[in-house]
């Protein structure tokens, strides 16, 4: 049997990224022109055509002011999750600000989609050694998983010792699914997507997780972002050469990139793809408190 994979996006804006975090202020966010709805917009359209469903980890900040974006994400069979409010680091939070991150952006999702919300992954992939303590607190808050391990060696992230299968943290029933690497030369390869899938070969990302399908027995995970496949974006001024590497190149090839793996690999939502080990929700779905 074909092994699904879990395709993922990431929805946050092209200001709101961390390699650029000390060129733009939170405070000023609303004074950049939004895309990020169009973008998704392309996304879903893209997904629709190759009988794709994803799960899109949204920024509380973000669903706030795209409240019908949100609702159309649910309503094309896609899993609604969480990626914090406003993209702050979660190794950067104390974990009383972390529970009420967390607790806020899942409550506002549920009301916005009308569905439950159970998944979590942190901005740039930022728990690691410092803040286990980050597991427990979304298991007291409702969420049933978090994919926010990436287990290589990164300037921005990682953590290279980490599991590189999911597993339990706290041994309690909560899992953590880690970004997908490639084991190889004594070291952990990046096999995810991000920066690497749009500045590497595309060949190799898809030897890679045919790998990890074929050899391992195991899923991948892989995303993405909603600017990623966006080159008209503005360009932040005074990024240093390394965000701007990471950043700008190879936008316009990144739809059909995208579209390349979308029929090379069978894809489905988090959810479904850990199925057997999530068990069935038990929960009753909250009232739709903004109804619209
Ligand atoms: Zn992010």
């Amino acid at each position: 049997m074909t092994t699904r994979n879990a395709m993922t996006v990431d929805v946050e804006d092209y200001f709101q990224v961390q390699a650029f975090a000390h060129r733009v202020a939170r405070a000023d966010w609303d004074r950049f022109p939004r895309r990020v709805e169009a973008n998704v917009d392309r996304i879903l359209a893209q997904f629709d055509r190759a009988g794709v469903h994803a799960t899109f980890f949204t920024l509380g900040w973000i669903a706030e002011r795209h409240p019908a974006m949100v609702r159309r994400i649910v309503a094309s069979g896609h899993e609604l999750a969480s990626h914090g409010w406003d993209h702050t680091r979660a190794d950067r939070q104390e974990p009383e600000a972390f529970r009420q991150d967390v607790r806020r952006t899942r409550a506002l999702l549920e009301d916005i989609g009308g569905v439950p919300v159970t998944g979590y992954r942190a901005a740039t992939f930022s728990i690691g050694a410092s803040n286990q303590w980050a597991f427990g607190i979304l298991r007291d808050e409702g969420y049933r998983y978090s994919s926010s391990i990436n287990p290589i060696a990164h300037d921005l992230y990682g953590m290279p010792n980490a599991s590189r299968v999911p597993y339990q943290p706290d041994g309690n029933g909560f899992w953590e699914f880690p970004m997908t690497t490639v084991r190889a030369f004594g070291r952990n390869w990046p096999c995810s997507g991000g920066g690497y899938f749009r500045l590497l070969p595309g060949v190799l990302y898809r030897m890679g997780l045919s790998r990890v399908n074929k050899a391992e027995g195991r899923p991948g995970i892989f995303y993405f972002h909603p600017w990623e496949i966006d080159p008209g974006q503005p360009r932040i001024e005074g990024a240093g050469w390394k965000s701007r590497l990471r950043h700008y190149t190879n936008l316009s090839r990144m739809a059909p990139a995208l579209d390349q793996i979308l029929h090379a690999f069978a894809w489905d939502r988090v959810d479904r793809v850990f199925a057997d080990l999530l068990p069935e929700q038990d929960r009753v779905v909250r009232q739709h408190a903004t109804a619209a």
